[in-house]
């Protein structure tokens, strides 16, 4: 079996040094001690502090078990200049402040014998503040904090997320040589990669993610392992966690696992369908027993503001070129701004109630894919539902017809807008909103304008194989 590559991310900053930074209101002292003692009865070698770039990309720097007091007390400060999205060169010294409560122990993989292979390595997810303590606002988990501030103001105590991540194993990242032939739920006989998959889950598991349901989808060498709900910001937390075991464990046997939306032309992408719901007190307001839906007027409004800003939100929720690849008919991606209990070819879905589910009622969007950043896309679908729900915004009718088979001119009719057709497209709308600018603040907003279009250009001024093969000897 493959030694993997170290169990973390390319280093943030090697240039990590102590800093104080003042008061650590958020962490109790008992989570602390307890990560100290954890780190101490089991030998670990090495603490990784996470933290996450704009566009979702995960960035971490290990420190020894030595430094842990201090740096749980203090943070530890780095240099922010080369993350994409934190400031350049001037006011670029930032503070890690490690969340005790997100400590967990990497798993690692086994040799023959079953011994544990490489060093045993903690993780924490951290916060990221200026020098002088307060949060940096172009720290993606302090947007999505602040989501769930304005959720808080409005009586809501939680915003549950189930996201489902699909991704593609592939021989290498070269090229996109499969492994399996699959198909969905495909029983196959054990094959190299239900022990990929097996594995997987055994380690997702071993950091605190419980895991629900997992099955082959339709690509070849395309999967599927769902976690069970939490909290937002567990969740996002949770996902970034999700990303990084899953390509660690698939390099473990040699393979390379991919988030990319659309690997293969002509097959199924990879979403994040994510699952929505808000709780107060423990009880689902989404729910009501006497709607024919089993819908509340707060989820019914929650719903409406998804679509209303469902264009806005796209770049956000489908961040890449690649993503538009995804996003077109015939694939079960959404690309129209619907609703529909059953149909998958809508945007959002109200999975079917079970009787004695209340806990369970739910909105299902379909656009997001697994590539995004999950702190910013939860804070985002988090902002819209509100809106709908702060401005009373009503729902418009059930979609039930399959939305792939309307001709074009039946759905401007029926008023059913369609998903921006590319990142071009999506940065625009994007760029309007007030919504957005709201929701992902003064430092995000105009930096993801400006590195979304400077990805579009570069893509929109490249000369293509399929522009080639079709023109050069033709025109
Ligand atoms: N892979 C599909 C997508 O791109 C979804 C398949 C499914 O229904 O799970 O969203
Ligand atoms: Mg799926």
């Amino acid at each position: 079996m493959a030694r993997p590559r170290s169990a973390a991310a390319p280093a943030a900053t090697k240039r990590a040094t102590q800093v104080k930074s003042k008061d650590r209101a958020t962490s109790s002292v008992t989570a602390r001690r307890a990560v100290l003692k954890r780190i101490k009865d089991e030998g670990v070698e090495h603490v990784l502090f996470w933290f996450t770039d704009l566009e979702g990309h995960l960035k971490s720097f290990a420190i020894t078990p030595n430094e842990m007091a201090d740096a749980l007390n203090d943070g530890m400060g780095f240099d922010g200049s080369s993350i994409t999205g934190f400031n350049r060169i001037e006011e670029s010294d930032m503070v890690a402040i490690p969340d005790p409560l997100t400590f967990e122990i990497m798993p690692r993989p086994v040799d023959d014998h079953g011994h544990a292979l490489g060093s045993k390595v903690g993780r924490m997810i951290c916060d990221v503040v200026k020098p002088d303590g307060t949060p940096y606002e172009g720290d993606p988990r302090y947007i999505l904090k602040l989501a769930l501030e304005r959720m808080t103001k409005m009586g809501f105590d939680t915003f549950n997320v189930g996201p489902e991540l699909e991704y593609f194993l592939f021989e290498d990242d070269k090229g996109t040589e499969t492994i399996d032939e699959g198909g969905y739920f495909a029983m196959t006989v054990q094959d190299a990669a239900t022990e990929v998959r097996n594995d997987t889950i055994t380690a997702l598991e071993s950091v605190g993610i419980q895991i629900e349901y997992h099955h082959h989808e339709v690509a070849p060498s395309q999967h599927e392992i769902d976690m069970r709900y939490d909290n937002a910001l567990s969740m996002a937390d949770k996902t970034m966690t999700y990303r990084i075991v899953v390509k660690e464990v698939a390099a473990w046997h040699g393979y390379y696992a991919t988030f990319m939306p659309k690997p293969l032309f002509g097959e199924n992408g990879s979403g994040m369908h994510t699952h929505m719901s808000l709780f107060t007190g423990g009880r689902n307001q989404f729910f009501d027993a006497k709607d024919p839906n089993h819908l509340s007027d707060t989820a019914k409004s929650f719903i409406a503001g998804l679509l209303v800003h469902a264009r806005e939100l796209s770049a956000v929720l489908a961040q890449w070129v690649n993503s538009y690849k995804r996003l077109v008919p015939g694939y079960e991606a959404p690309v129209y701004v619907a609703w529909s209990q059953r149909n998958r070819s809508a945007l959002i879905r109200i999975p079917l109630y079970k009787p004695g589910s209340e806990q369970g009622t739910r909105a299902e969007i379909r656009c997001p894919d697994p590539a995004c950043n999950p702190y910013l896309a939860f804070a985002a679908l988090l902002h819209a539902g509100l809106e709908g729900i702060e401005k009373g915004y009503e729902l418009p009718p059930e979609m039930t017809t399959n939305l792939y088979r309307l001709s074009e001119e039946e759905r401007i009719d029926q008023g059913v807008e369609a998903l921006p057709g590319s990142l071009g497209e999506a940065i625009e709308a994007f760029a309007g909103s007030e919504l957005l600018q709201k929701a992902l603040g003064e430092h995000i907003f105009p930096r993801y304008v400006e590195l979304k279009r400077t990805e579009w250009d570069e893509y929109r001024t490249q000369v293509s194989q399929w522009e080639l093969d079709r023109y050069l000897a033709a025109l």
